[in-house]
Parts: structure tokens; C-alpha cells; sequence
């Protein structure tokens, strides 16, 4: 049987319609427009819930605070503002990756990050 509360419905639609990966904090002030008494406790258990059933998983780059994204999502990766500490999503990937590794050497997966300021704080900053 599949029991959703209220609080995991509106929490799934903040994973489903997020642009870019989220922080708990994040996902609490984007839930708290529909439920406004949504508190960070419950954020965090419904986060833990989502990664035990697969639907979301922890970003981990390195430099960042934790975030969280849809396991929906396809292959891409990510640019953090060192400045504001926003993770956003990169569209596409760097072809040849795998021609970076010795001969003889399987490569499975790869990570790629770049690091820098978002358009919002270039503009701030000028
Ligand atoms: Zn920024
Ligand atoms: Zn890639």
C-alpha cells in the first residue's frame, strides 16, 4: 500500500519542478508556499524517505552544502556559484572524457563541476 501525505505530495512536486538541485532548506521554503506550516524536521524525513525509495538522491559536490535532486533526471552536471553557493544543472557533456584515462583503463563514470559565479551575482558584483 502506498500512503502519501499531504506534505510528501507537495514535497515530490518541489523535486519534480526544481530547475536545479535543492538544498533541505530550499525544498522547505519552496514547500511552505503551498503548506505554510511545513516545518524542516519534516523536510528532512520526507528527503530520507525519497532517497530509501529512489526518487531523489543526494548531490554530492564537493565545496557544496548537500543537495538534492530528482533520480528522474537524466545525465548532466553541475556549475557552483562560489559566490551566492547555488548549485545549477549543466546542460550536456564534455565528449572524449573517457579518452582521459590510460590505455587499458575502464572508465564508469565521471563527475564534472565548474566552479564560479552565477549571471545573478556576475551582475551584482558589477
Ligand atoms: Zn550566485
Ligand atoms: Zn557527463
Amino acid at each position: 500500500m502506498i500512503y502519501l501525505t499531504q506534505q510528501k505530495l507537495v514535497l515530490g512536486a518541489v523535486f519534480e519542478h526544481a530547475k536545479r538541485p535543492l538544498t533541505p532548506v530550499e525544498i522547505c521554503e519552496e514547500a511552505r508556499k503551498k503548506l505554510p506550516s511545513l516545518g524542516i524536521a519534516t523536510v528532512y524525513r520526507a528527503i530520507k524517505q525519497f532517497v530509501d525509495e529512489g526518487q531523489v538522491r543526494a548531490v554530492d559536490v564537493p565545496g557544496a552544502a548537500p543537495h538534492y535532486e530528482s533520480t528522474a533526471r537524466h545525465h548532466h552536471h553541475f556549475f557552483l556559484c562560489q559566490q551566492c553557493k547555488r548549485l545549477f544543472d549543466l546542460i550536456g557533456c564534455v565528449r572524449g572524457v573517457k579518452s582521459l584515462a590510460p590505455n587499458g583503463f575502464r572508465v564508469k563514470q565521471h563527475e564534472i563541476v565548474l566552479y564560479g559565479e552565477c549571471a545573478s551575482c556576475v551582475t551584482e558584483g558589477e
